[in-house]
């Protein structure tokens, strides 16, 4: 008999979930093997002047799903933030994601009938718009598509709006009332005390090796357990074979001030010219009163092999490539992949936990 149940590569959210379903409903033996040096993958937070810090951009828990809000408040108490970003852009700030106060503050309209009005006459209509610029455009013009949209994709994805799917603008809201809340889900917060400390819960009894990448000594690892769970890049598995995927990068400064800088924790600068894409105050996701104040400028970033890829670039070329690798996984038996990078696809945190709760659940 082998030594592990299952040997776990990424100590991220999929990883920590898949873990914890395992060893305390299933009683199986795991262990999870983590390059970096800390637990939590993408979703980790650092103290830093007592403040807790979004080490890899910032993440707002928001589900719809009972079951996964219900899990995560097992390992976390979670506060009622609720993600309400602005926009900064030729030095005049907005209200965002686009609701009534944005179209009050750009045309003076004060009702949702009157800016139903205003979004017909500025709308440049398009049948059946596949593309980024040709969506939005349809949807509220080019003055909402200058301001809020193009330069900041043009900054994030390095391509041309028209030349991205529309697909992923799709979920953002456009408003004619004054709800101001980003995200339309029914439960949002921010654990009390950070993510790090709800991973530490989570992780309560399972063994978790820092510093270890599975690639060093793979056939090692292969040789303990009787299935290896994999979380990392699903190209990188099978040696790059069909080429390397295509991500984004990102990359970000930190800098400790005095006071509160912005009075918020999100403001966007989608203003082409200026190279970052957000500034972050990690402190106003906790409602913090500490003296100092760190502060995040975003700034995106191409993807080199051994760079953090942060977004799955899903171009319909991309796509393909990628169902070359996933195809080939689907052969191995004692292989599964999880997580966002082993689904090549833009997850958020709850779409994770629960595509790794429903896989433990369903080994039979
Ligand atoms: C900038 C940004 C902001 C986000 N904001 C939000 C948000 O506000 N709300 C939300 O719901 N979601 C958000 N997300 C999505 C969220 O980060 C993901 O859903 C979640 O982190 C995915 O977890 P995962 O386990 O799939 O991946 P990861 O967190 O990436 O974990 C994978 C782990 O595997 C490790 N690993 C990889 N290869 C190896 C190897 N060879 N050996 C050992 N270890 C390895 C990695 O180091 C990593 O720790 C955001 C994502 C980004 C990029």
């Amino acid at each position: 008999m082998l030594k592990y149940d299952y040997l776990i590569v990424g100590c991220g959210l999929f990883g920590s979930v898949f873990a914890q379903k395992q060893t305390h409903q299933r009683g199986k033996r795991v262990l999870i093997i983590e390059k970096r040096n800390h637990i939590g993958g993408n979703c980790y937070t650092e103290q830093i002047e007592g403040i807790n810090v979004h080490k890899y951009g910032p993440h707002i828990f928001h589900t719809d799903n009972l079951e996964v809000w219900n899990y995560v408040n097992r390992f976390s108490s979670f506060n009622n933030f609720v993600n309400r970003p602005k926009v900064c852009y030729k030095n005049k700030i907005y209200s965002f994601p686009v609701n009534l106060m944005t179209l009050y503050q750009l045309y003076g309209v004060k009702t949702p009938s009157e800016a139903k009005s205003k979004l017909d006459e500025v709308a440049i209509p398009s049948q059946n718009p596949q593309n980024l610029e040709d969506w939005i455009l349809s949807q509220v013009g080019p003055e909402i598509y200058e301001i809020f949209i193009k330069g900041y994709t043009k900054k994030q994805w390095q391509k041309e709006p028209a030349d991205l799917p529309a697909s992923l603008i799709k979920r953002l809201p456009i408003r004619l009332t004054f709800n101001d809340n980003y995200f339309n889900d029914q439960y949002q917060g921010i654990p009390i005390g950070g993510y790090t400390k709800m991973f530490e819960n989570m992780l309560k009894g399972i063994e978790v090796k820092l510093n270890t990448d599975y690639f060093a000594e793979k056939s090692y690892w292969d040789s303990i357990a009787e299935t290896i769970v994999y979380t990392g890049k699903i190209d990188e598995y099978f040696d790059y074979k069909f080429g390397p995927l295509e991500y984004r990068g990102l990359h970000f400064e930190n800098e400790i001030l005095e006071g509160d800088y912005q009075g918020n924790a999100v403001i966007n600068y989608t203003q082409e010219s200026i190279p970052f894409t957000r500034t972050i105050e990690h402190k106003h996701f906790e409602f913090g009163q500490q003296p100092k104040t760190v502060i995040t400028r975003e700034f995106p970033a191409s993807c080199q092999k051994d760079d953090i890829p942060y977004y799955p670039v899903n171009t319909k070329a991309n796509n393909t490539q990628y169902e070359c690798y996933r195809e080939e996984a689907e052969d191995k038996k004692t292989l599964i992949l999880g997580g966002r990078l082993g689904a090549y696809k833009y997850l958020d945190m709850d779409d994770v936990i629960l595509s790794a709760m429903n896989v433990a659940n369903n080994i039979k």
